[in-house]
């Protein structure tokens, strides 16, 4: 997302990486058109490598002070991969520094708008929100998507993660937003129908944590064959068995991670998503 008043530009997360060239020259080409604009600010809501992969081809490019939330400073800036989870989601990331932080409960000029910051575990447990309270505009990440939220990485690994993306909803409803731009998908307006259908999907998971691991493994191993486009079925194995959060799922559905795999690809594939060739997985979008 691009925020801008006369003079400056800022840019709210940076997408993939295999998409980094095509987010540059997407820059590039807004600022032809506005050559009035200098770079100012790159932020991101959250380290997920689908909202920073794109930080470093920026920096490269363009003159941008990068913020991330505070307690990923440190992590990032000393590139800790055992505290900044890339690794243990199975995800690539180029490496990028920040210079600045945004900490919740304070504010920030983006664009022409100020915005306040806030806390938002659960997805993610470090990921803020920012809210500019005049237009009541929402930037959600992945905490709230017009359908559903991001994957709940956290109803595995953290005993309280359902709790956190509880109140991290409850936040939202109480500031009740009336546009909201998602991390994935189009800015909505609805926010009562998309926050009912939010509340609803994680009482499910709540209620069926099961269902949560296998989702968890279910997206993490889409997003990877989307980057991947199609990979042998030993290469799959490698990977569930490789991946620190899958075999947590394995672990906690009691189940081997090959066995997981077998249950993924038969899930993906019912939705029709994947396609399994002789010994080769195929992404099918
Ligand atoms: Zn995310």
């Amino acid at each position: 997302m691009y925020f801008h008043d006369e003079h400056h530009i800022d840019i709210v997360d940076s997408g993939f990486c295999s998409h980094a060239e095509q987010t540059v020259l997407l820059l590039k080409s807004y600022l032809e058109q506005h050559p009035s604009l200098k770079t100012r600010n790159l932020l991101n809501t959250h380290l997920h490598s689908d909202h920073c992969g794109g930080n470093s081809a920026l920096q490269q490019q363009f003159s941008l002070t990068c913020f991330v939330p505070e307690a990923e400073f440190l992590p990032v800036n000393h590139w800790k991969q055992d505290e900044l989870g890339f690794e243990e989601l199975g995800q690539p990331c180029p490496v990028f520094k920040a210079q600045q932080s945004l900490f919740p409960g304070q504010s920030i000029n983006i664009g022409n708008y100020h915005f306040e910051i806030h806390a938002t575990p659960g997805h993610h447990a470090k990921s803020i929100l920012l809210f500019e309270p005049g237009l009541k505009l929402l930037i959600s990440a992945d905490v709230l998507w017009e359908k559903g939220f991001g994957a709940l990485f956290s109803g595995i690994t953290d005993p309280f993660g359902f709790q956190e993306q509880r109140s991290s909803l409850e936040l939202i409803k109480q500031l009740s937003p009336k546009i909201v731009f998602p991390g994935h998908g189009k800015p909505f307006m609805d926010v009562q129908t998309s926050l009912k259908n939010a509340f609803s999907r994680l009482d499910y998971f709540e209620a069926n944590p099961h269902r949560n691991s296998q989702n968890v493994a279910q997206v993490l191993f889409k997003f990877m064959l989307m980057y991947e486009h199609q990979i042998t079925l030993e290469q799959a194995l490698i990977w569930f068995e490789n991946t620190l959060i899958i075999t947590k799922a394995a672990k906690h559905l009691s189940i081997s991670s090959e066995e997981l795999m077998s249950q993924t690809i038969q899930s993906l594939e019912k939705a029709g998503v994947i396609r399994k060739k002789d010994t080769m997985i195929v992404d099918l979008f």
